[in-house]
């Protein structure tokens, strides 16, 4: 993918998953790779050494999105350290599910500090000194346009915040040639979502592809909209989910 190289990428939630995923082939391309993760601690001291192995620069911060002040402390640092960020992707995230009558106020605060601020945070921090060409790309879900159960309200809420904070961010940032753009996935095999449940072979069953996808899927698409051939493409929400909004 061109116009990779030695740029410094920021992703949250890079220890495993989708996010990890997104890593490798960022480092594949020849970036410097900054991640954060939340717990899994000896994953991400993995991961980070896997990202080495390509050659580049890597690094992993423990950072809870949830809180606003250690991920703008984590972004400056890295700014300080690596030089100003020209790829952040908001990709941590969580999946409350459960009974509408049994959600908590703790609950939602826990999925929007997560799943919404956080996004608007690092994006916050990261703009001040992203150059031109710089891109934000967040990963949504489809679930932001349907729902399938009724059991995921607070996630499907969270993640249709992103659609609009997509399209605001991208008119903010268009004069300075920054993208800003969405990738929503549909049914991806991770620890969120394995693809062997119950719950997964109903999904199957509503998709037009009826497989799983992998978290290299994504991470393609997310590295075509960072590269330099994604330059035209902004504002946009991008659904990659076997058909299942179909
Ligand atoms: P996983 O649960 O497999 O991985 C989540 C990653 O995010 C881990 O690296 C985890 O770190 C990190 N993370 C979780 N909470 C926090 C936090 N509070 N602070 C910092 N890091 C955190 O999830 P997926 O890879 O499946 O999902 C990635 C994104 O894709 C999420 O935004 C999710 O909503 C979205 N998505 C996933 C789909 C799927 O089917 N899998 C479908 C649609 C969207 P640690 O290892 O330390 O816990």
């Amino acid at each position: 993918m061109k116009g990779l190289t030695n740029k410094v990428v920021f992703i949250t939630g890079g220890s495993r998953g989708i996010g990890a995923a997104i890593a490798n082939r960022f480092a594949a391309a020849g970036s410097t790779v900054i991640f954060t993760y939340a717990k899994s601690s000896h994953r991400a001291m993995e991961q980070e050494e896997k990202l080495k192995s390509f050659g580049v620069k890597a690094m992993a911060i423990q950072v809870d999105s949830a809180d606003s002040v250690a991920l703008q402390t984590a972004i400056s640092n890295t700014i300080d350290q690596f030089g100003p960020i020209d790829i952040l992707v908001n990709n941590a995230g969580i999946y409350p599910s459960g009974d509408f009558a049994d959600i908590t106020l703790e609950a939602f605060d826990e999925v929007m500090n997560i799943n919404v601020k956080a996004v608007f945070t690092a994006s916050h921090a990261v703009v001040k000194k992203m150059a031109e060409g710089g891109r934000i790309i967040s990963i949504g879900s489809n679930l932001a346009d349907i729902t399938v159960s009724d059991d995921s309200i607070l996630y499907s809420m969270s993640k249709s915040a992103l659609q609009g904070f997509t399209k605001g961010l991208a008119r903010a940032m268009g004069p300075k040639k920054i993208t800003v753009n969405l990738v929503q996935p549909g049914p991806i095999d991770t620890e969120m979502n394995p693809s062997d449940t119950p719950w997964a072979d109903f999904l199957r069953s509503r998709m037009a592809l009826p497989e799983y996808g992998t978290g290299d899927d994504i991470a393609g698409l997310v590295v075509f909209l960072a590269s330099s051939e994604g330059k035209y493409i902004t504002g946009t929400t991008l659904t990659i989910d076997g058909g299942m909004n179909a």
